[in-house]
């Protein structure tokens, strides 16, 4: 994939003030001599098997394949220490943060799930960590506010806005440019001005490759299909990168529907939007009618956000990906089915991937081999809040 200078086709790039530029373009040039350094690969790939308890299991899903008529595979990314494929991204930015001599790392979260991440690897390496969190996530994810706590991690409430992922971003950026010497922000999805884009999918592409090399002892070929949930987008572009000049390997990315398409209260960026400027990238965003970004709405804190991954707004331009989407109610019913069928609760968010196949079902013949990226693990509790 072309991506110089950080763009993908029309979309990416870096939209900031010109100090903040140059100090992201530092940023990536670092990034590039690190990534191709191999003393940094070997420590990243031990990481991932020592730390994070990677390979992650490829798990065949036989009662849940007899419900959909197909083969059903499940990637197990809620196996991975701290229950989601977010340690992947934490680790490479991690060992770069310590590799740069980064005093404090700071970073935003959503459901909890990249704060808790960050908060892990900060303690792993050392470094203090501030987490960024909206009020009302705050309120819907307890638990994972107590984790970062207990790993010593600061978690400071961001009241403004919606109190939601978009807000928590605004303020992390806000207050990451004061200290950017000292600092280093770790992002926690494919989105963002280049390069986080771009690490972050380097980071998270370890899921579709080794779903090649699982599927190929298992079954001996490729998947048909591989379906994943849309936040940002990182666990998506995870599991899709190996496969994206794999032509016959249909790419499924489902976006949250939230209280349906037509009630305005979605997350439907890949599906609705049109091409503007957030959090200092141009991509594919969700606009009101005057163009200023509107509010997105999930229930699952992790896929409410406006923008989304500009690697995935070019394959969306190309014609390359499918477009999928699932509403908080089917994604619910989704959750209960799996946890009943096979023993594995999922999280919200990734019960969305897992609800696209129970509506689509009819698409697939029966030997075909479906992948379905389980994002992360639920069945933690959440709180009830406005
Ligand atoms: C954060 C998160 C997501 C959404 O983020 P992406 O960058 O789109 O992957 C999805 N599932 C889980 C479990 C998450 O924690």
């Amino acid at each position: 994939m072309k991506n110089e200078n950080g763009y993908f086709g029309e979309f990416g790039g870096i939209y900031l003030p010109s100090y903040i530029e140059k100090i992201l373009l530092n940023l990536a040039e670092e990034y590039e001599y690190v990534k191709k350094r191999k003393a940094f690969r070997d420590e990243l790939k031990r990481l991932y098997r020592t730390y994070a308890n990677r390979p992650s299991l490829l798990y065949f899903a036989e009662r849940f394949s007899t419900e959909v008529g197909c083969k059903v595979y499940l990637k197990r990314e809620d196996l991975n220490h701290t229950g989601a494929h977010k340690i992947n991204n934490v680790i490479g930015q991690g060992l770069l943060a310590k590799h740069l001599g980064k005093k404090r790392i700071i970073a935003e979260t959503g459901a909890g799930q990249h704060g808790v991440a960050a908060a892990t690897i900060a303690a792993y390496l050392g470094i203090q960590c501030d987490v960024y969190m909206g009020e009302r996530d705050i309120c819907a994810q307890k638990p994972n506010v107590y984790r970062m706590k207990m790993l010593g991690a600061r978690v400071v409430a961001v009241l403004q806005g919606q109190g939601t992922l978009k807000d928590a971003i605004d303020a992390a950026l806000e207050n990451y440019l004061r200290v950017v010497d000292k600092a280093y922000y770790m992002l926690g999805s494919a989105v963002g001005p280049h390069p986080y884009p771009i690490m972050v999918r380097d980071f998270q592409k370890v899921v579709g490759e080794e779903i090649a090399f699982q599927l190929r002892k298992t079954e001996g070929r490729m998947p048909t299909s591989i379906v994943a949930c849309i936040g940002g987008g990182s666990n998506a572009l995870g599991a899709f990168y190996r496969f994206i000049d794999k032509k016959d390997v249909e790419l499924v990315a489902v976006e949250p529907a939230g209280k349906g398409r037509l009630s305005g209260r979605h997350g439907l960026v890949l599906g609705t939007g049109v091409r503007g400027e957030i959090h200092g990238y141009k991509s594919l965003v969700m606009k009101d009618k005057k163009g200023r970004i509107k509010k997105s709405y999930s229930a699952a804190s992790g896929l409410d956000y406006p923008g989304v991954s500009p690697e995935l707004s070019m394959l969306k331009r190309n014609g390359r990906l499918t477009l999928g989407e699932a509403t908080d109610k089917e994604a619910v019913e989704a959750f209960v089915k799996l946890s009943r069928l096979e023993g594995v609760i999922p999280a919200l968010e990734s019960a969305h991937a897992v609800a696209y196949l129970l509506k689509n079902k009819k698409k697939y013949k029966e030997n075909d081999i479906v992948v379905i990226n389980l994002s992360g693990r639920g069945g933690q509790g959440r709180g009830k809040c406005l």
